[in-house]
């Protein structure tokens, strides 16, 4: 069967009018232009990442029981941190493309992963994003016969639609927890529940997720799912919600088309972004489920909440390994991955959450010159500090998000190291 009759079943339910993401995704599989599986290099291709991005100080620290100390700087990593199975997948699968399609086009649908090293690596090998004009994205450069790749958190299903539809060759990098929460939200929309997605309505992942929804509300925390609890309770919750209008206008950017808050809030289902804070994501689902039983009474929650777990475990270790490290006496924390990293976000909130400076870099490069940092905050611009390494004795504590390479937080450590010295050879010398 070519790959026109094997989207057979995906199109005949567009034709009636009633999209069935999960036949597309099923009829998808089996076209031969479309990859999830790699291409046979796996070992040659994670061999080739070793090389590029491990590190031996990260491998000592680990020997050492996650701590190591240099003169008077004592470093303490995280028991969990960096490159997830998932991210480490899909940049195997790009490298993979790349040496099976050695002379195609290639093109990126978004950034792979949020690391800056890595993407640019991906930009050596001559591997392109899709043009962007007016926050649309231009396919019309892609040619026939060009190879696209999707990253590890997906695409949107239009997207697949249209590149399917081009007869242009998918390498699909999408994360299996990315996939997972796809499925959870197809279920949903299967028994007619609306989705109560918990993520950044512009990440794109949740994009991703919310075109696979049928009806569905982004909340990004738990101040909007109480809102909308509210909402659902007639403002005897708190008190927070406000009219119908008043609702519409505030998640404008965040409800599926004709989105109505007085009938679609009766069933709900609770899905996320897979790198959102693990507690508060659980806190919501309770929160749904018990709000739920308050306005239907607890016989009936079972027709009207369904809750399945899509927390991401990678997310999961890290967020644990972090709330474990900040109970060490720390000086100060570094948190390294790329800014718009989402899960790394949520490890710099841990830090900022128990009042411990925190620097957050997406790179060395981003220390020094001299005893100077340019870091983003969690809620804020990139600010400078001068100054930012003690005189004297210092714990660190260190982590890095799912996306960042062991090496750059090597290279990160390093300049630490050579700032210290330098102190003491510049006191040395006055
Ligand atoms: S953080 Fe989780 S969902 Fe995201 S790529 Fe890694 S394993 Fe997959």
């Amino acid at each position: 069967m070519g790959p026109r009759a094997q989207g057979t079943e995906a199109a005949e339910a567009a034709a009636e009018g009633r999209f069935d993401a999960k036949a597309f995704k099923r009829a998808l599989n089996k076209n031969l232009n479309y990859n999830r599986n790699g291409f046979g290099y796996k070992e040659e291709m994670l061999e080739k990442m070793s090389q590029e991005y491990t590190s031996d100080l990260i491998t000592k620290l680990k020997e050492n029981n996650n701590e190591y100390t240099i003169g008077d700087v004592t470093i303490s990593l995280a028991k969990s941190y960096g490159f997830c199975w998932g991210v480490e997948r899909a940049v195997q699968m790009a490298y993979e493309a790349r040496k099976h399609y050695p002379e195609q086009k290639m093109w990126i649908t978004n950034e792979i992963i949020h690391n800056p090293t890595v993407n640019n690596k991906l930009k050596d090998m001559d591997i392109q994003y899709i043009p962007v004009d007016n926050e649309v994205k231009d396919f019309t450069v892609v040619d026939d016969g060009d190879v696209v790749i999707l990253p590890a958190f997906g695409a949107t299903v239009q997207e697949m639609r249209l590149l399917s539809d081009r007869g242009v060759k998918m390498v699909d990098t999408t994360c299996p927890w990315v996939s997972k929460v796809w499925n959870t939200v197809e279920k949903h929309r299967v028994k007619t529940y609306t989705s109560v997605i918990h993520g950044k309505y512009s990440h794109e992942e949740t994009v991703a997720t919310a075109s696979f929804a049928g009806t569905y509300i982004i909340v990004k925390n738990m101040t909007e799912a109480n809102y909308v609890c509210d909402y659902i309770l007639g403002g005897k919750l708190d008190g927070s919600s406000g009219t119908r209008e008043e609702f519409l206008e505030k998640f404008k950017f965040a409800i599926s088309k004709d989105f109505d808050p007085d009938t679609d809030l009766d069933r709900l289902g609770i899905a996320n972004q897979t790198t959102m804070l693990k507690g508060e994501t659980e806190a919501i689902g309770k929160l749904l489920e018990r709000t739920m039983m308050q306005k239907f009474g607890p016989a009936e929650v079972n027709d009207h909440f369904m809750s399945f777990n899509t927390i991401c475990d990678a997310t999961q270790e890290r967020q644990d390994a972090m709330f474990e490290l900040v109970e060490e006496p720390l000086d100060m924390m570094i948190v390294v991955g790329g800014y718009n990293s989402s899960n790394t976000s949520h490890l710099q909130e841990i830090a900022e959450q128990r009042n411990i400076p925190s620097f957050w870099v997406d790179s060395a490069d981003r220390v020094g010159p001299g005893n100077k940092i340019a870091h983003r905050l969690l809620y804020g611009e990139l600010v400078e500090k001068d100054n930012w390494l003690p005189d004297g004795p210092v714990k660190i504590g260190i982590t890095s998000g799912a996306s960042t390479p062991d090496k750059v937080v090597e290279d990160v450590l390093n300049k630490v190291f050579a700032i210290k010295a330098d102190m003491y050879s510049t006191a040395a010398v006055a």
